[in-house]
């Protein structure tokens, strides 16, 4: 957190490889990838790989994913030979909270919602963050207006980790064109209107000129969709 104020500047019309080839060396084993296996997360995984150097990645197994996460996670391996580290929920939490709530929970409520992302997300995510300084994130501002404030770099208070944002600034269009140039294996569903991707209960296909994610949580509003892993409460300045 004292170091904030001196990374940021240093970082500074960095480009996002020269930001990840910085971080690598000053976290090393104590940063890790965050990755869902959304294009984002695809881009970052292709620039860290081509660096060269020993990184970490994990993922979220929520136990709702699309067969087609899968296959890309199948892929990204393949390609790139390296591991995830899965981390997923505790059974009894899932038991516990199916018996009471039910399996769509949900589309119940905004609480039940949240109840679930809690224990299928972001405890398992405590989990993982434990382990390491700083992690990176394929966070851009103009995903949607809960990402409006999303920094190269923050002190994420939740975690009491920096974490990094490589693309913060990019755009959709510099994705794919990324994606595109460099052969990069990507999700399919994205083929499909699919644009952010989460679990298949919460997400569906985006229609024209709706934001990018507003096919995650649909039957919520905008400003509440967020599954609790990136609040907004990080200290940018
Ligand atoms: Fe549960 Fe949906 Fe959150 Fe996945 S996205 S953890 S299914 S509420």
């Amino acid at each position: 957190m004292e170091k904030l104020s001196d990374y940021k500047a240093m970082l500074r019309d960095k480009s996002p490889m020269q930001v990840i080839e910085w971080a690598l060396g000053e976290f090393g084993k104590r940063i890790i990838l965050a990755s869902s296996f959304g294009a984002e997360d695809q881009v970052l995984t292709d620039m860290i790989a081509s660096t060269g150097k020993p990184a970490r990645f994990f993922t979220l197994d929520t136990g709702r994913l699309f067969q087609e996460t899968y296959d890309t996670m199948q892929k990204s391996m393949e390609r790139y030979s390296i591991n995830y580290e899965v981390y997923a929920p505790n059974p009894d939490d899932i038991a516990r909270m199916i018996e009471k709530c039910g399996p769509n929970l949900f589309y119940e409520s905004v609480e039940k919602r949240r109840q679930c992302c809690d224990v299928r997300k972001l405890r398992p995510l405590k989990k993982v963050l434990k382990t390491v300084d700083a992690w990176i994130c394929g966070l851009r501002r103009a995903q949607s207006i809960t990402r409006t404030d999303v920094d190269i770099i923050s002190w994420d208070e939740q975690f009491g980790i920096y974490k990094i944002c490589p693309l913060f600034d990019w755009s959709e269009e510099d994705i794919w064109k990324y994606i595109k140039e460099q052969n990069v294996p990507y999700n399919p569903l994205h083929d499909s209107g699919f644009r952010s991707i989460g679990c298949v209960p919460c997400t569906r296909a985006t229609k024209h000129g709706e934001d990018e994610r507003a096919g995650r949580w649909w039957w919520e509003s905008p400003e509440k969709k967020e599954c609790g892993l990136h609040r907004k409460s990080e200290k940018n300045k």
